[in-house]
């Protein structure tokens, strides 16, 4: 089971979209794939069709024994969502002093191939239970002048978590999303973030594309709900990309 935590301090990166439509390629690709939303606001949940759940992530984090009655089938076949709820925000005081919670959870969860995991925009409690549970972290970076803009603090919690709680954690890859291609500003972006991460940054580069802003108001991925769109056909490599990452680590 492949643990891979989407993590960005910073809001409106993409980190929701990526997570919902890359485990929803995975499913497509064949893995057996679960979506934990470990965001209150619950955006990934609820852009996979499960608007109204009343129970979900944070009952499973008090139950893990319990953990599969909370777990949800989705739109998309292969793919099963824990699903935030909004007493998820009061999680964050109680996980403060647990940091391994989520990792315990994820203890009692088996019988899939790869756990996405779709972190809130912040560093306190609820993004480092990510952390600790977490194998591999895919940061998105949106393709701005401020996109390298808060990865130093980013980076020294991985570090903190590495040495405390998760010596196995690793990055996995960094994705530049919402790429504007007419834009120099966009280039020489990607330019910088190529200079400064090297490999680690992913072929697969995902353009602005209204497509993917409208699919979750249709509660589905972009797999479904715009199958030839440009915003499908990255994720799609993405997803690729993933699978043989994984396999090589
Ligand atoms: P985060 O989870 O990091 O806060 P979201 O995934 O919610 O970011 O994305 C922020 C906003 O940008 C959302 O409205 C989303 O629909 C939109 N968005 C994300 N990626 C793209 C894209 N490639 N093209 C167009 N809109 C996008
Ligand atoms: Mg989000």
């Amino acid at each position: 089971m492949n643990i891979i935590g989407i993590v960005n301090q910073k809001g409106g990166v993409a980190k929701t979209t990526t997570a919902v439509n890359l485990a929803a390629f995975l499913a497509e690709q064949g893995q057996q794939v679960l979506l934990l939303d470990m965001d209150p606001q619950g955006n990934a949940t609820s852009a996979l069709g499960l608007r109204d759940a009343e129970h979900g992530l944070y009952e499973a984090l008090g139950h893990p024994g319990q953990v599969k009655q909370y777990i949800q089938p989705s739109v998309q076949p292969g793919l099963s969502v824990l699903p935030a709820t909004p007493d998820l925000a009061g999680a964050g005081v109680e996980l403060a002093d647990d940091p391994d919670a989520l990792s315990r959870l994820l203890a009692s969860i088996a019988g899939y191939d790869m756990v996405i995991i779709d972190a809130p925009p912040s560093l306190g409690p609820l993004t480092v239970n990510v952390l600790a549970a977490a194998q591999r972290l895919i940061i998105p970076l949106q393709a701005e002048y401020f996109a390298l803009e808060g990865l130093a603090g980013l980076m020294e919690t991985v570090e903190r978590v590495q040495e405390a709680l998760n010596p196995q954690l690793k990055v996995l890859g960094v994705v530049l999303t919402m790429f504007d291609g007419r834009t120099n500003l966009a280039q020489e972006v990607e330019t910088t973030v190529r200079q400064h991460f090297g490999p680690l940054v992913f072929a697969a580069v995902i353009p602005r594309n209204v497509r993917l802003s409208e699919a979750p108001s249709y509660a589905q991925p972009i797999n479904l709900f715009a199958p030839n769109s440009l915003g499908a056909s990255a994720y799609q490599r993405l997803a690729k990309e993933v699978i043989q990452r994984v396999e090589k680590f």
